[in-house]
């Protein structure tokens, strides 16, 4: 018997990426708890996150590479992928084979695929599930700031005298930030608003929730726009010294939003609470705006987002304590791969095709000279293109498109249809079942790296646990690759360590100031020092001692003349409208206690006693007109497919609206995934998915 060993790590599971100290007990068994040290949660974790010693089992594991549903060394496996991507590669060219990866990944991994796509195959065709999170901010960061960045930290919750969750159920997707928020409302009174369609958990505890009709947020804060800048509450001089473009923005948003009796209308609200709102928005100065997948994942995701901003540019409230627009993340490391250049209109460390110096910037470090020039297909048009065979060789990591992706029955055809299919996943999943060449990847506890939280702060993830089979790190399996692909020296990594050095290096490669992200201070951590890396914030160049807090503050942005970008944006209807074929709005999210597809937290007992089969929320009315009781089976269509639940009815449901968990799929329930149901719309932008208004009619199935 070994000594127990505790070792600190992070949460796999949201944005918010608690510390984690997991206990490898002498006899083997490992129990977790919060690390009392981490800046995000200071020892605290919510039921996920404290159930993840349970599922840690060998269960459903994929332990062994497969080649056509058959064991297969890896020499096999990985020879085989190698040359059926090259051999597609130089019969078709670099943009018939493409990457879909995962926010699950971490920074090293995501770093890894990344440079074989983008740097050596020469396409940009990888992205991301991370598209469906929180692209949409992105774009909507690059468009305002000309950079995507987050200005905040999670002090600012504590420090704010009015936090605005919009989209947001915080109390359910980000708890221990909520937890934090409301610790600090008991200590300083912070007022919280609340702007939902539903009468989620988050709304029920707020003291003004704003229950709008589902997409009309631009409306809002239009209207919030121009309140600020009729009563005198912008900040004229900030608007003059540091942006561009408010009057065009105000115009527009006037012309929008002309009273608060026409937004009220608009958002089916009540005047006197848009004024409250707007009231108190203007006169509260320490305001945070945290917004999350209700405004994200929306065919209007992008101008939802710059609305936020333009509210907090026109009163000068970034980037300083207790005030700033902030975009929380569903993934642990969907910012980690926002760094890399996960996301297929991204470059590497920040930089991204808009920057024509960019390729070449990034070419010169990698020493290759077949840099991708130009953006990939982002991920719904990427499974587009592999059911009509423009991608012929699709590699998904960490991942479960099959029924997390809007149209999912479309792309299991897509699956299906294509030539050369590899999985490298954890266990198996609905996405596995389709793949020619399925590939055993080390699972949280087993795997080393880094991510980075919704407040830019890297943590190191840790093993504890030896690799069971013959699992191995993601990292490794695409540097395998790469080699066998003839690209050797350029992924020839000892360790995570050494791939993260570089990511660092790169970071700061011939950056003259103009770029934020820059972590050149960490390019020269020793193994040692990686291994022992404390949480720290980017970004943390290399003159600097310490990662940098709050950014923006200053009123200086990294757009060519440092100032910051108002962005007229309208109202628009909704993308894809009730009719009387489809008479009801289907919203989509995530429960309490599970965890994307649940390949995890569906194994645990104790996370599935609240809602152990799915159930689709109704309005009382709702289901008094279809003849639906509480606990009926119902069968719930779209234009794009169907699914099967118990209808419960809510009165925090609006009339008219539905809304079912986006957990299930045909592994756990037949026929219940969400994904079925939405629509492959996107936002022009940001090329987000629209999950939160899709046009549904719902009916009784008829007992057998
Ligand atoms: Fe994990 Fe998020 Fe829960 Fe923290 S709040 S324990 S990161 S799931």
């Amino acid at each position: 018997m070994t000594d127990a060993r505790e070792v600190r790590t992070a949460c796999p599971y949201c944005g918010v990426g608690c510390g984690v100290q997991a206990r490898v007990a002498a006899d083997g068994t490992t129990s977790v708890r919060g690390d009392p040290g981490h800046p995000a949660n200071f020892g605290k974790l919510c039921s996920k996150g404290s159930a993840l010693g349970e599922t840690l089992g060998l269960d459903g594991r994929v332990l062994h590479p497969e080649v056509a549903g058959r064991r297969a060394s890896w020499e096999d496996a990985l020879d085989l992928v190698a040359q059926r991507f090259s051999e597609t590669i130089a019969q078709h060219g670099p943009d018939s084979v493409a990457f879909y990866v995962s926010g699950q990944l971490l920074t090293e991994d995501y770093y890894v695929a990344n440079k074989l796509m983008k740097g050596f195959i020469g396409s940009a065709n990888i992205d991301t599930n991370s598209r469906l999170c929180m692209a949409s901010s992105v774009a909507g960061h690059k468009r305002a700031f000309g950079e995507d960045i987050v200005p905040g930290v999670y002090e600012d919750f504590e420090q704010a005298d009015l936090v605005v969750l919009v989209g947001s159920n915080t109390a359910w997707c980000h708890p221990i930030l909520y937890q934090r928020l409301l610790a600090a409302r008991a200590e300083r009174g912070t007022r919280i608003v609340v702007i939902d369609p539903r009468r989620t958990a988050t709304a029920m505890e707020c003291d003004l929730h704003l229950q709008l009709k589902p997409g009309t947020d631009v409306l809002l804060f239009n209207g919030l726009l121009a309140h600020l800048a009729n009563t005198g509450a912008a900040d004229q001089a900030y608007v003059t010294a540091h942006t561009l473009g408010f009057e065009a923005a105000l115009s527009l948003a006037a012309a929008d939003a002309p009273s608060v009796k026409r937004v009220a209308e608009g958002c089916d609200l009540a005047p006197a609470e848009v004024a409250a709102f707007y009231d108190r928005f203007a006169a509260t100065e320490r305001t945070v705006t945290v917004y999350s997948q209700g405004v994200n994942q929306s065919a209007h995701g992008t101008d939802k987002v710059n609305a936020i901003i333009n509210c907090h540019l026109a009163t000068g409230r970034i980037g300083r304590p207790g005030m700033g627009p902030f975009s929380v993340t569903g993934q642990p490391n969907a910012m980690g791969g926002r760094e890399v250049g996960g996301l297929a209109n991204q470059l590497a460390a920040h930089m991204g095709f808009d920057d024509p110096s960019a390729p070449d910037r990034v070419g010169r470090f990698w020493a290759t000279p077949a840099i991708a020039r130009k953006p990939g297909l982002k991920a719904v048009d990427m499974f587009e293109a592999t059911g009509d065979g423009r991608i012929k060789a699709l590699w998904i990591m960490g991942t479960n498109p099959a029924v997390s992706m809007p149209d999912a029955g479309k792309v299991r055809a897509a699956l299906k249809s294509c030539d050369f299919v590899v999985v490298s996943d954890v266990t198996r999943t609905d996405t596995s079942h389709f793949a020619n060449v399925l590939l055993p990847a080390a699972a949280w506890g087993e795997k080393d790296g880094t991510v980075t939280n919704s407040e830019r702060r890297i943590s190191r993830q840790k093993s504890f646990l030896p690799m069971p089979g013959e699992v191995r790190p993601d990292w490794w399996i695409v540097a395998e690759t790469a080699r066998r692909m003839g690209f050797a020296a350029a992924f020839d990594y000892a360790n995570p360590a050494a791939i993260f050095r570089e990511h660092a290096a790169l970071s700061a490669f011939e950056n003259d100031g103009g770029r934020l992200f820059d972590i050149g201070g960490l390019a020269d951590l020793t193994d040692a020092e990686y291994e022992a890396l404390a949480p720290l914030h980017w970004p943390l160049p290399s003159d600097a001692s310490a990662g940098v807090q709050r950014l923006l503050g200053d009123g200086r942005f990294p757009t060519a003349d440092g100032r910051a970008r108002f962005v007229p944006v309208r109202q628009e209807g909704a993308a894809l409208p009730v009719d009387a074929a489809f008479p009801l709005v289907l919203n989509t999210g995530r429960l309490r206690d599970q965890w994307h597809t649940m390949t995890r937290t569906g194994r645990v007992p104790r996370l599935m006693a609240n809602a152990p089969e799915p159930a689709i929320e109704l309005n009382a009315a709702d289901a008094v007109a279809l003849g639906i009781a509480d606990g009926d089976l119902v069968r719930i269509e779209s234009r794009y497919g169907g699914a099967r639940a118990k209808a419960v009815t809510s009165p925090g449901q609006r009339k008219g609206e539905a809304f079912l968990p986006m957990h299930w799929s045909g592994r756990f329930a037949a026929n219940a995934s969400a994904g079925s149901l939405s629509a492959p719309v996107t936002d022009p932008f940001s090329g987000q998915p629209e999950l939160k208004h899709v046009p549904v009619r719902i009916s009784r199935e008829p007992v057998a």
